[in-house]
């Protein structure tokens, strides 16, 4: 089923869409969700509902709930540890340049 508000395709019993978590409406009756083969590798467990979450789901297909949870501050300082030593890369080969210029 596709979501109607970022047209990603769901499975047929996701009552919530797996990538932006808004209900799936406009389908009455209940598909036998017996095709588990088209969730990827690893899925999870979601827990609120405890209902199977896709590998790539940002968001439990049954109660809608947010199944991001991988948000570990220690990246956010390592980019910015590797965004400084860039930056300070970069002004010292300028300054390199500069002095082996004259
Ligand atoms: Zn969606
Ligand atoms: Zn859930």
């Amino acid at each position: 089923m596709a979501c109607s508000a970022c047209l990603v395709d769901n499975a047929p019993a996701a009552r919530y869409c797996r990538e932006c978590g808004s209900a799936l409406t406009g389908e009455a009756h209940e598909a036998s969700s017996s095709s588990v083969g088209v969730w990827s590798d690893r899925p999870r467990r979601c827990e609120e509902c405890h209902a199977t979450i896709a590998a790539g789901a940002r968001f439990c297909t049954q109660c809608g709930v947010s199944a991001v949870t991988d948000q570990s501050p220690s990246n956010g300082w390592l980019i910015g540890a590797v965004i400084s030593v860039a930056a300070a890369v970069v002004t010292f080969s300028t300054l390199v340049v500069q002095f082996y210029g004259k």
